[in-house]
């Protein structure tokens, strides 16, 4: 990039996520100026960004945090006319299914209101930056075809599933009336190292290296048949990238095309640590979802063909990403609060 050339501005809505914390590094690596909106919390304590967060060279310089809320517009309004970005990723929400059955309506909230507001936003905006919306395959929830593409009719059966599909079909409403560049990543799982630990893959793994450094005796699980499509979270962001870099908005499914059970999953785990999975859980019928969707297999080939994006590393190969990581990790013993 020549010096005289602006960097290309980027803000993104749940920066300190999983998914936001690498497409701020992605995005960071290609020259962008990165501009986060972030919720206050009790804590300054924002582990995933930390690195760039502390690095004088990037914070402040070439990536930006500001205080906002999905549940606040008008904090949101302001930002995106201060920082006029030209890219706009929606990553922000309530992003856990099993939950948005205990917290329903704060979920269709911030998920299905708080995009269209967004999208209010750009709108009035002289210049709308493209606009990405971080949408779910939950929005298939039980599908009437195996596998979906970007074709496949929805039908959620989770409140997350139903706000999601509501954002999703908005967005496709914007895009063809208002001729706006917005467009919908259609996202299967995605699981790292940095998921939350209230998802059953970093529960397995984190839950793993805990039992193998002695801190804990036993995983208690869900549903072990429960499948899944799973991906690595670090390429799916390069997807959503992509996605905005093409001559015209559309949706892409993003997926691996693969599903395994939730046993499977424990099973790479368990044996990268030289244990015999077996041995460490016991089943509580608590852990279960109340409607869990059955045949969710994700169909990517437009992605492969348009975007030249594919998902590639395989299960065994994620688990032992996310439990080396752990294990690395965990303190022994764990400290105590103060
Ligand atoms: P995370 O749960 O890791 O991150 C969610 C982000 O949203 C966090 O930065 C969180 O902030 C922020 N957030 C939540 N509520 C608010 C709010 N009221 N105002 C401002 N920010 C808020 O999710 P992922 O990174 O895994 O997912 C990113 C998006 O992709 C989500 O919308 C999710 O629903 C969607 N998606 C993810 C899939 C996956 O497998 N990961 C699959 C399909 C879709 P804080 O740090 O303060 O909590």
């Amino acid at each position: 990039m020549t010096s005289n050339v602006n960097p290309p501005v980027a803000l993104i809505t749940g920066i300190t996520g999983q998914d936001g914390s690498y497409l701020c590094e992605l995005l960071l690596s290609k020259g962008y100026t990165v501009h986060g909106i972030v919720r206050r919390s009790s804590s300054l304590d924002r582990p995933r960004l930390s690195r760039q967060y502390n690095d004088p060279q990037i914070y402040g310089k070439s990536l930006f945090l500001h205080y906002a809320d999905l549940s606040d517009v008008t904090s949101i309004r302001r930002i995106v006319q201060k920082t006029q970005p030209a890219e706009f990723y929606h990553l922000a929400g309530q992003s856990h299914v099993g939950l948005s059955f205990e917290i329903p309506e704060s979920t269709c909230e911030l998920t299905a209101i708080g995009t269209l507001q967004i999208m209010e936003i750009l709108r009035d905006q002289p210049k709308p930056p493209r606009f990405l919306h971080a949408s779910s395959r939950e929005i298939f929830g039980t599908p009437s075809v195996t596998p979906q593409d970007e074709s496949t009719p929805m039908n959620p059966n989770s409140p997350y599933g139903c706000a999601k599909a509501f954002a999703t079909q908005l967005v496709k409403v914007y895009r063809e009336s208002f001729g706006l560049f917005f467009c919908n990543a259609i996202c299967y799982n995605h699981e790292s190292p940095r998921r939350s630990e209230n998802f059953v893959t970093r529960k397995i793994t984190l839950g793993a290296a805990r039992i193998k450094k002695g801190l804990q005796t036993e995983l208690v699980m869900g549903n072990l048949d429960a499948e899944r499509d799973w991906g690595y979270a670090k390429e799916f962001v390069e997807a959503m990238w992509l996605m905005l870099q093409q001559p015209a908005p559309e949706d892409f499914v993003l997926a691996t095309g693969r599903t395994h059970s939730v046993r499977e999953f424990m099973e790479h785990v368990f044996s990268y640590l030289g244990l015999d999975w077996q041995q460490y859980y016991s089943v509580d019928p608590r852990f279960n979802r109340p409607a869990d969707p059955t045949g969710l297999l994700g169909d990517s080939r437009k992605a492969k063909q348009k975007l030249g994006w594919e998902a590639k590393t395989p299960l065994k190969e994620l688990a032992r990403i996310m439990v080396e990581y752990d294990l690395q990790t965990l303190q022994t013993p764990e400290p105590s609060n103060p």
